[in-house]
Order: structure tokens, then sequence, then C-alpha cells
């Protein structure tokens, strides 16, 4: 390792920024009274918006209108916005013509929608690996199976394999990338093991989408959930997109107007999905972002997501393997690349004290604490926590030489 203080030689250089993002000039204030720039390394969090969000928002701020129910001019504008963005998001993760897009409010609420219409009877199996955003809904439908992940892909597919073999589940619910250490299973190989068994797929795309792509119809995946916020486009709107059956059979996600075909005193018959998980206003503004945001990425030329990604992750994860006491997380060293995740622990620090330390001396934001994981934190033998940086189409080897600068730093005077 290199000595505490200086920082080693890194992996291949990503320049400048993949696509621009809006806040790429924000400077922040540090303790000593200097400004910097920001290091936004935080992108697992909450990516930047791409400018092209920015602007096609701007566009159509003046436009929206309630959507479906009205026969003003500015009703069929947002409507028509609405239901082109819909068939965008769906088209942008490789939908089947036969699959439904339900424009949700992000991960969480996609795959909550889809909890709420598993048939009932056969249960529903996950990792013990997945963000709680893709446990808790399956934990409270009470027929869930939480499997322990074992240490390499290899025998994880094994544990799933048999516990298919041995049970019948209607579904399988599995990350598309972790938002811990960007590693995955590969996810033809789940699908084909659970097709297998009669067992369906849902995929936690919130990792994955913004950062590979990502194809249902290739995969054979069921279903994919994911977050605008996640992917170049503001707070708000997600989508769970796939298999339409159990969404056209499901309980309405929310009661209310926009859900329902025939209101009665007696009751209610409801519409089909998408509309029937749709209940209440939409947000049109929301799916036109997120729907922008798919279009900007799904044009980037083949491989060069991936490029720009791999060159900052590499770059970063040989810088931390020179800097003494660094440990970078994996779950499954044995899984293929991981995005643009990287999870870590600095032996003998405190992972909250370090961040806001990297922020208040280095003007760099990074995430630190369980990261909404914690029996995989557990199952990392860091239950109380650890540090994460996480890059993407905005991020640059500057923001990464950023970081490790600042950790020698942290190292040179002693944690
Ligand atoms: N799944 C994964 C892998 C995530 O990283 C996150 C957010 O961090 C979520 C689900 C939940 O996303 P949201 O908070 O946008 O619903």
């Amino acid at each position: 390792a290199a000595p505490a203080g200086t920082v080693p030689a890194h992996g291949p250089a990503a320049d400048a920024p993949l696509l621009p993002v809006v806040g790429a000039g924000l400077t922040v204030p540090l303790v000593t009274g200097a400004t910097v720039p920001y290091a936004q390394l935080d992108t697992a969090a909450s990516t930047p918006a791409l400018a092209a969000v920015a602007a096609r928002v701007a566009e159509v701020l003046p436009l929206y209108a309630s959507v479906h129910r009205g026969a003003g001019y500015l009703s069929q504008v947002s409507t028509a916005l609405y239901e082109s963005a819909r068939d965008r998001i769906a088209a942008f993760v490789g939908a089947r013509d036969s699959d439904v897009c339900v424009v949700t409010r992000n991960t969480t609420d996609a795959l909550a929608v889809l909890a709420g219409c598993v048939p009932a009877g056969a249960g529903v199996l996950v990792l013990d690996a997945e963000h709680h955003a893709d446990l808790l809904p399956w934990q409270r439908r009470g027929d869930a199976t939480v499997l322990a992940t074992p240490a390499t892909a290899a025998e994880t597919l094994a544990r799933l394999r048999a516990e298919l073999g041995a049970e019948r589940y209607a579904l399988l619910a599995v990350t598309g990338a972790s938002n811990v250490t960007g590693e995955a299973l590969p996810l033809a190989e789940v699908v084909a093991l659970a097709h297998q068994s009669g067992t369906r797929v849902v995929v936690d795309g919130a990792q994955l989408v913004p950062h590979r792509r990502f194809s249902l119809a290739d995969s054979g995946a069921d279903w994919v959930a994911f977050s605008g916020h996640k992917l170049y486009a503001p707070f708000g709107a997600g989508a769970l997109v796939g298999r339409r059956d159990w969404l056209d059979a499901g309980p309405a996600y929310l009661a209310g107007g926009g859900a329902v075909a025939e209101v009665t005193a007696a009751g209610a018959r409801w519409l089909a999905a998408p509309h029937r998980h749709e209940g209440g206003s939409p947000n049109v503004l929301g799916a036109v972002a997120l729907a922008t945001a798919c279009d900007a990425l799904g044009a980037l030329p083949d491989g060069a997501l991936d490029a720009h990604e791999r060159a900052l992750r590499e770059r970063l994860v040989a810088g931390l393997a020179g800097l003494p006491g660094v440990r970078v997380l994996r779950i499954w060293p044995d899984s293929g690349e991981p995005t643009g995740v990287v999870g870590f622990t600095v032996e003998g620090a405190d992972p909250g004290l370090l961040a806001a330390y990297l922020s208040a001396e280095h003007g760099i934001g990074l995430r630190d604490g369980r990261f909404c994981a914690h029996p995989l934190l557990a199952r990392l033998g860091v239950p109380g926590g650890a540090l994460r940086a996480s890059v993407g189409v905005g991020t640059t080897a500057a923001d990464v030489d950023r970081l490790l600068a600042g950790l020698a730093a942290y190292l040179a005077d002693g944690p």
C-alpha cells in the first residue's frame, strides 16, 4: 500500500461528464472559509438532473393540466405528454408489447404496487441482500421467505436453485444491482431458475437501469421497478413495468378518481392497469422528466455508459486499494463487474464522522450509514455502517481524485 498522504496511481480516465447535468458548477463552502467545487459522489442516493431534463421540464411547465378528464386544449396536450412518457419509459426497459407501465412515485412505491397484486397462496422468495424497499413489502405480506445470502454468487445460485426446487413460490424479488456494492447475480440465470419452477421474477432496478442497459424482453424478467430521481430526473416519479395479468387482477393501489370506470353508492368497477393503480391526479411533469432522461440515456452509443462508469469505478477502487485500512465491501466477489457503487470502510474510522469530515473539509458528498440494507450490512460484518461513493454520467475523474485525496489527508492525520 502507498503511504498515507499520497494518492496512488489510478485506473483509466473519465475526464469529462458523459452527459451534461445541472448543478455541475456548484461550489460549496468549507469550514476553513474557502469555497470549492462540490464533488457529488452520492448518485446512488439521487442523481442530479440532466440538463436536457431540466430544459424539457421548463418547456412543459406552462402546459400541464389534468389528464384524461379534460376536454380543453391543455388537458389534451397533457394527456398526450403523459401517455407518450409512459410508452418511452416502458421502451427504455425493453418492455414486451403485452407489458404494462404503471407510473409510480419511486421504486418503493412500484414494489408496493406489485406486492398488493401477488396472488395469495404461493409465497414470495427474497434474499437478505436487498434494499429495504425490496424486502419490507414482501415481509409485510406475511408470506415471504428471506434466504440468507451465501458469500459467493455460485453458492447463492445453488441455494436459490435448491429453494425454488423444494418449495413453490409465486415470486422471486431480486436486486438488479446492490445499492451497497453495485454487484448483481447473473440475472438471466436467476430468471431461468425461477421460471423452471413456475416462479415469476421482479427486478429491483433502482441501481441497475440508470447504469446498465436493461431489457425485460431480453432478460426474461417479469417486472422491473425503478426511480426517476436515481435516473437523472427530479423526485416524484418512478415506474413498475412488466406483466399485466396480476396488475389487472389485483386491488387498486390507491382508491380514487382516475382508477375507476364506474362508481355507484354500492361500489366501484375498477379500470385495468395501469390506470387501476394510478388513482388521483398523476405526476405529468415527473413522468415527462423521467421519459426525457430515459430517452437521453437510451440514445447514448452502445457501451458508452459502461465505459464511463467503469473507468471511474476502476480509478476509485485502485485508489482505495492504495490507502491503508480501507476495505471495499463485496457481497459476491465472484459476480461480474459491479456498477459504479463502491461501499467501503476505513479501519478505526467512524463512517459518520469521516463523511462529515470529507464534506466539511473537502466539499465531497457521499453517503454513510447502513444504506437501507440492515440485514446485508450485518452479513458483511459491518452492522455499524460503512461509507459509499457512487458515480454517474455527470461524475469525472477529478471528483474521484478529490475523494482519494481527502481520504489520504484524513489518514495522514490519523483517524
Ligand atoms: N432499491 C434500491 C436498490 C435502492 O438503492 C433504493 C434507494 O436507495 C430503492 C430501492 C428505493 O428507492 P426510492 O427511495 O426511490 O423508492
